[in-house]
């Protein structure tokens, strides 16, 4: 039931599949905020931080339905019939994830089941945690010199799933930005020397990307799996890898006001 309807028989229900950026809740879009001020019901992932969901409408419906690592599963179908029921008992309800929606995050799969069942679904894209792990680290994705593009891959690929093709990967030299890869760091690089990527090639690993606890190392392909990964990660691999900076971020928010949206 919805808390701020008028007239229930009339009211229909919707869903936003929103991103919430790759943890600071600075990184938040002004759109995000706004879906999470007038939601009904927040269904969210493991990856969304509490300070994120405290945004959230005052009597909104908070619901975990996390399922990182296979732990606690919930099942992909389950959350979908959830999106639907919830919308059709005239819910906004919004789907929140870590990031953004479409990139690793099922958000295409809960699109095509909402689509079929009739809801009305708005997407509110995220910022990734691919791109802005590099870029709070001061590593460019794509350099005029060094990197004519870049490719977003899985390092976790689901047990029926073919690995990516990582020959063509290497041979395309794009900056490879490495998701779900944190406990396959082995396999990743045996794998990514046998494609023929040289084993001094930089690669940077940047885990709980703009939280609090943000740890980058920077080191080389061979020596990737010496280093200890905390999860979530994400890896970067290319030239550009080179450029990351150890130094502090500069604590944007001591310098300015709190943005009212
Ligand atoms: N939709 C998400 C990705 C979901 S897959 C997005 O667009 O960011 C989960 C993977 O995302 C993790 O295994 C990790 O590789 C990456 N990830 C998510 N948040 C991260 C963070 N704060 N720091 C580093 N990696 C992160």
């Amino acid at each position: 039931m919805t808390a701020n309807g008028n007239d229930l028989a009339l009211r229909r229900g919707r869903v936003a599949l929103v991103g919430a950026g790759p943890g600071d809740p600075d990184l938040l879009t002004v759109k995000a905020v706004r879906a999470l001020r007038a939601a009904d019901v927040v269904l969210h992932d493991d990856l969304v931080a509490p300070s994120v969901l405290a945004l959230a409408r005052n009597g909104a419906r908070i619901v975990a339905v996390g399922k990182r690592y296979g732990c606690q599963s919930t099942p992909q179908a389950f959350i979908e019939h959830l999106l639907v029921r919830e919308a059709r008992a005239g819910n906004f309800v919004v789907r929140l994830k870590g990031g953004d929606p479409f990139v690793f995050g099922r958000g295409g799969e809960e699109l095509t089941a909402l689509r079929d069942a009739g809801i009305d679904v708005e997407i509110v894209p995220g910022i990734t945690s691919g791109l802005a792990a590099p870029a709070v680290v001061g590593i460019p994705v794509t350099h005029r010199a060094w990197a004519h593009g870049v490719a977003l891959v899985t390092g976790h690929a689901a047990d029926d799933a073919v690995e990516p093709d990582w020959t063509a990967l290497v041979a395309s030299r794009l900056t490879l930005v490495i998701y779900m890869g944190a406990r396959r760091a082995a396999q990743l690089r045996d794998r990514l020397i046998a494609a023929g990527m040289p084993q001094h090639m930089p690669v940077a690993v940047i885990a709980n990307a703009t939280c609090a606890d943000q740890v980058m190392q920077l080191t080389t392909l061979s020596a990737l799996a010496e280093c200890a990964i905390a999860s979530p990660a994400i890896i970067v691999v290319g030239d550009v890898a080179a450029l990351a900076s150890r130094a502090q971020p500069v604590a944007l928010k001591a310098a300015g006001a709190d943005v009212q949206i």
